[in-house]
């Protein structure tokens, strides 16, 4: 069964940004950085909409995508090196990537979209242009994963994890007390 409207699905970002100290500081007042995190980055602060009417279509022409970006953090900030991480609807605003990278052209982009398996793309941006994206699959492990979607994203690592979810072999299981440890090897020392 096919749907009417297209359905929309929030995807990850982590965009890495390199460039000189001075050159990145103007990319990012630009961007609107100004050290809260709601203002650190949107796409209407490389190109804005001058047609209010023509949202959706406009959007997806210039930004790639049909929405503006969400939930954006900052991961890393160093003077020449800037990584910040967004949520976007379906996929990356790679034309809105490409549009800031033509406008910064001693800087270098480049942006991974992924789900939540882990699977997606990496796209690298200079002076506009962009080579074809490399893509990748689901994660099979915990390493895997969190290689893309960063530190303790795997949902072994909540801080509660009441469903107990480990969804790699190689996730970090809660370890069993000494009490529990000493018994087990106690019945399977009583078993030799
Ligand atoms: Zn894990």
């Amino acid at each position: 069964m096919t749907s009417a409207f297209p359905i929309s699905v929030p995807v990850h970002n982590k965009l890495t940004v390199i460039a000189e100290a001075s050159y990145m500081q103007r990319i990012q007042k630009q961007l609107g950085h100004s050290g809260t995190a709601s203002q650190v980055f949107s796409l209407s602060s490389i190109i804005s909409n001058p047609h209010e009417s023509l949202q959706t279509e406009w959007r997806m022409k210039h930004w790639g995508v049909a929405y503006e970006v969400e939930n954006v953090r900052v991961e890393l900030a160093l003077t020449t090196r800037w990584i910040i991480r967004f949520a976007s609807r379906d996929q990356g605003p790679t034309k809105a990537l490409a549009t800031l990278s033509r406008k910064y052209r001693e800087a270098t982009f480049r942006n991974i979209t992924y789900g939540n398996d882990g699977s997606g793309s990496s796209t690298s941006f200079l002076c506009g242009l962009s080579p074809a994206p490399n893509y990748w699959g689901p994660s099979t492990s915990h390493k895997e994963f969190q290689s893309v979607a960063g530190e303790d994203s795997c949902d072994c690592n909540y801080m509660i994890n009441p469903r107990g979810l480990y969804p790699y072999i190689d996730c970090n299981r809660p370890e069993i007390s000494t009490d529990q440890a000493l018994d087990e090897f106690e019945k399977s020392s009583s078993l030799v």
